[in-house]
């Protein structure tokens, strides 16, 4: 039977139709052989990436990008707190290395892409390639057994981002000033020599190689291993996680320039609804839930569904996108940094605890940490103790007021959220 390479496969479909006996089905991003397969080799020629082989012959020879062995900086990940990173190290004129294991930056989107406009404009100057909506409105409506209570305002203003095309630019901003950039290339292990990191273990289509570094950040998004492989403790626990779904509604009638948030018990347990426009007719509807919080282990989606019917507004839309993902809504772990490490991001549970944003703070935390690297590596003290000025200024700046809308999270369990005190500090989180 053929062997699928996962890590080359780029699940195009080209192999699909060439098979006489339909033994391949690509079923969205993962490639399935059937045991129909008799092994007649046709499929090898037709792969653009050498990611199939039969059982006996070795996998096509795949050339890799050409790296360097050494870099001042590998950055493991690049979303906006990778891409800043990057950008900003490049910048002080380190050698930057960004990684990225998808094969495409941005995508696919793990976010409802709402961002305060006095937040993003100290990294980006506006542009209308990744502003989807311009709103400047916020209505937050609780739903709870006293009844129905919104709160409106008015004058905040903020943009719905095309986050495909938004981390895209970051990252090609990152190589316009000097950081090479790979993608389909995941970094599997680090580098440590007597306890410290000074390198990383990355593995692309073309293969393993060990690449030096000065410093690593680890921008690796909620999924982050890299500090764990470190021995930060980065383990999430269940109840700070927010489990999240999320459609892109085409055909509905909605204010285009408000954001709707709904808190209630019913609709979204430990968490809330949103309707955050993208124009045209569109917006980003989703639900997310406190993991663990549901009744009879209902999942996101299943919210998400009841909430969309609910609506009549709503209702009417046709999904054309489906987005799901979890959102870490917890303290920052003990330490952000170790010898040669750092943290920044969702990696770094960087996210607002009531709202689940989490873009701006891990841009700047990604501009913080590239400027701390930057010089530490000039005094060539990449330690702990060196790195660890980075999470005393993240402590005392964003983190802060993280750490304030994470009190007011436990301040209101779940069930005593659909109220007015609870509804004016998520308006304070919301607005930034
Ligand atoms: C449903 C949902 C809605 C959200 N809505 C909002 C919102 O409206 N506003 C807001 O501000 N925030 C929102 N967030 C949160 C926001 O998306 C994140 O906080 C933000 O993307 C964090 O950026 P990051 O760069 O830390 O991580 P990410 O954007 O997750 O980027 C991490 C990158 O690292 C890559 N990676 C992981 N492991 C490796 C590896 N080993 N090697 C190489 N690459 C690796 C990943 O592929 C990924 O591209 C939402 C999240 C979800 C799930
Ligand atoms: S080896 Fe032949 S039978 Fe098997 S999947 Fe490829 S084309 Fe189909
Ligand atoms: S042709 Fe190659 S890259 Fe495309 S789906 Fe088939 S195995 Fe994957």
């Amino acid at each position: 039977m053929v062997i699928v390479d996962r890590q080359r496969c780029c699940y195009c479909g080209g192999c699909v139709s060439v098979c006489p006996v339909g033994s391949l089905n690509l079923a969205e991003t993962r490639l399935l052989v059937d045991d129909t397969c008799t092994d007649c080799g046709l499929c090898l020629a037709a792969c653009p990436v050498g990611a199939l082989r039969s059982v006996e012959s070795e996998s096509p020879k795949v050339t890799a990008m050409p790296l360097s062995l050494r870099y001042d900086m590998v950055v493991v990940g690049a979303g906006p707190a990778g891409s800043l990173a990057a950008l900003t190290a490049a910048q002080l004129d380190l050698s930057v290395l960004l990684l990225e294991k998808r094969q495409e930056i941005g995508s696919p989107v793990r976010c409802a892409e709402g961002v305060g406009r006095s937040e993003i404009t100290p990294f980006v100057e506006p542009d209308p390639r990744w502003i989807a909506a311009t709103v400047d409105k916020a209505e937050i409506t609780a739903i709870g057994s006293g009844g129905i209570e919104t709160l409106r305002s008015e004058g905040g203003y903020g943009y719905i981002l095309e986050r495909q095309v938004f981390d895209r630019m970051l990252a090609e901003e990152a190589a316009a000033a000097g950081a090479q950039v790979a993608v389909k290339t995941e970094a599997t292990g680090l580098l440590q020599q007597n306890g410290a990191v000074c390198g990383v273990i990355v593995r692309g289509p073309g293969g393993s190689t060990e690449i030096e570094a000065r410093v690593v950040i680890a921008a690796d998004g909620v999924e982050s291993q890299v500090g764990r492989w470190a021995g930060l403790e980065t383990t999430l626990p269940l109840h700070d996680t927010m489990t999240c779904a999320q459609y892109l509604l085409a055909g509905i009638d909605i204010d285009p320039t408000c954001c709707s948030y709904f808190i209630s018990e019913e609709i979204a347990p430990g968490g809330y609804a949103w309707i955050f426009p993208k124009g045209e007719g569109r917006a980003n509807v989703g639900v997310g839930v406190q993991a663990g919080c549901t009744a009879e282990d209902e999942s996101a989606l299943t919210c998400l569904h009841r909430f969309i019917e609910s609506e009549p507004r709503l209702a009417q839309g046709s999904p054309v996108t489906m987005v799901s993902g979890g959102v870490p809504v917890a303290l920052p772990p003990r330490h952000l940094v170790t010898d040669g490490l750092m943290l920044v991001g969702d990696a770094a549970r960087q996210v607002n605890p009531l709202t689940g944003g989490g873009i701006t703070n891990g841009m700047t935390a990604g501009r913080l940490a590239a400027e701390i690297a930057a010089a530490a590596i000039a005094a060539g003290d990449v330690s702990s103790a060196a790195l660890a000025a980075y999470e005393r200024r993240w402590a005392v700046g964003l983190g802060r007021k993280m750490a304030r809308s994470y009190r007011w999270r436990e301040r209101f369990p779940p069930q005593a959220r659909a109220s007015r005190s609870f509804m004016r500090v998520f308006a304070i989180a919301a607005a930034g």
